[in-house]
């Protein structure tokens, strides 16, 4: 299991996205953005996502 703190990177979001590999929590990084903080990410913060993926 892989787990994306969003918090890493919105400060004081509290979200947790996991995923059983870092494709996974990326698709779940993406529908969180999209629904929570309004943005699609881009090349640079899937870059960002995938440098703070840790196993969970
Ligand atoms: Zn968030």
């Amino acid at each position: 299991m892989k787990v994306f703190r969003c918090g890493d990177v919105v400060p004081g979001c509290t979200t947790e996205l996991r995923g059983d590999d870092e494709e996974a929590v990326l698709e779940a990084v993406e529908r969180h953005a999209r629904a929570q903080h309004g943005v699609a990410p881009d090349a640079e913060l899937v870059g960002v996502v995938r440098d703070r993926v840790r196993e969970g």
